[in-house]
């Protein structure tokens, strides 16, 4: 069931204010790649000009993803503002017109599954297209689970935000420095290391 088809005869004068919290996957058009999005919400208000209406709101959710620090499963919440401005087009279809990218037509060739049928004539809004839009769009290329993760140990592989290991980190960066490495070349090779600090 998709809630996201308002007939305009809502829309009055003093405006309409919309809050709907639907499963994305329900909205997903046919042959696209899933969203690791559980539920999306959108609210917002509708207002009239004219012949036109517009959409003020936000959509808000949370991508379902793993830590690329800690490899945990990680939710990263995300809240777009949103700005859409309708218009009656053909029959009793209204359309967005004013956006940027005008890559729209691909969901009106492709009508989102399971959307609910309007009355028959009835003047609707299908907001389902822009909200999966936004949410696609959004989406983060890398997920951290959150601003203080610790990651695993480098040594052991434990994640460190549920334990500490124990493992002894500055002994391990001491023998790093300890090491042969470039510290051994330089005193293998003191002249090369000379002209370096000429320079
Ligand atoms: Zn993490
Ligand atoms: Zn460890």
């Amino acid at each position: 069931m998709n809630n996201l088809t308002i007939p305009i005869s809502c829309i009055g004068g003093d405006g309409y204010e919309f809050e709907e919290c639907i499963p994305l996957e329900s909205i997903q058009p046919p042959d696209t790649p899933a969203v690791t999005v559980g539920s999306v919400c959108i609210s917002g208000r509708f207002t009239k000009f004219r012949e036109s209406y517009t959409f003020r709101g936000r959509v808000t959710g949370a991508y379902h993803g793993t830590c690329c620090q800690c490899l945990a499963s990680a939710d990263v919440p995300f809240c777009v503002q949103v700005r859409w401005i309708f218009e009656k087009i053909s029959g009793n279809v209204l359309k967005e017109i004013s956006r940027s990218q005008e890559e729209t037509d691909f969901f009106y060739s492709h009508p989102a599954k399971n959307a609910s049928a309007p009355a028959a004539q009835e003047d609707v809004i299908c907001l389902a297209p822009y909200v999966w839009e936004e949410v696609v769009f959004a989406e983060p290329y890398t997920y951290v689970c959150g601003p203080d993760c610790k990651g695993v140990c480098g040594r052991c592989g434990t994640n460190l935000n549920h334990n500490d290991c124990g493992c002894d980190k500055e002994k391990e960066s001491q023998h790093l420095n300890d090491n042969q490495g470039l510290s051994a070349l330089a005193k293998m090779f003191p002249e090369l290391q000379s002209d370096k600090n000429k320079e």
